[in-house]
């Protein structure tokens, strides 16, 4: 299990306040298809604003702070992060 890229990056990211939160901006979310993912960790690394973490459990998403730009569903090269329509944000 690869150990998250953002530990020691994006310190605006870990400000305690974290006062802009985008995940109202989000029209559309990624959604993992775990049976496609193997858990290798570049959806993580390439998302903009660090909201992706692997955990033993699999990835997990900041839906707080996720905006929905797509970046991980148009760079996962198994097509195992797709974007679906956001009904509520949670
Ligand atoms: S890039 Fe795709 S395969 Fe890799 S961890 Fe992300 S969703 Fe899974
Ligand atoms: S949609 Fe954008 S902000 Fe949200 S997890 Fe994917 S890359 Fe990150």
């Amino acid at each position: 299990m690869p150990n998250s890229p953002h530990a020691n990056l994006a310190p605006h990211l870990k400000c305690p306040q974290r006062p802009l939160t985008t995940g109202s901006w989000r029209s559309m979310r990624p959604q993992v298809q775990v049976e496609k993912c193997n858990l290798c960790g570049l959806c993580d690394v390439l998302c903009p604003d660090g909201v992706i973490k692997l955990t033993a459990a699999g990835l997990t998403i900041d839906w707080d702070y996720c905006k929905g730009c797509g970046i991980c569903a148009t760079e996962c090269y198994r097509q195992a992060m797709v974007m679906v329509e956001e009904v509520a944000n949670v």
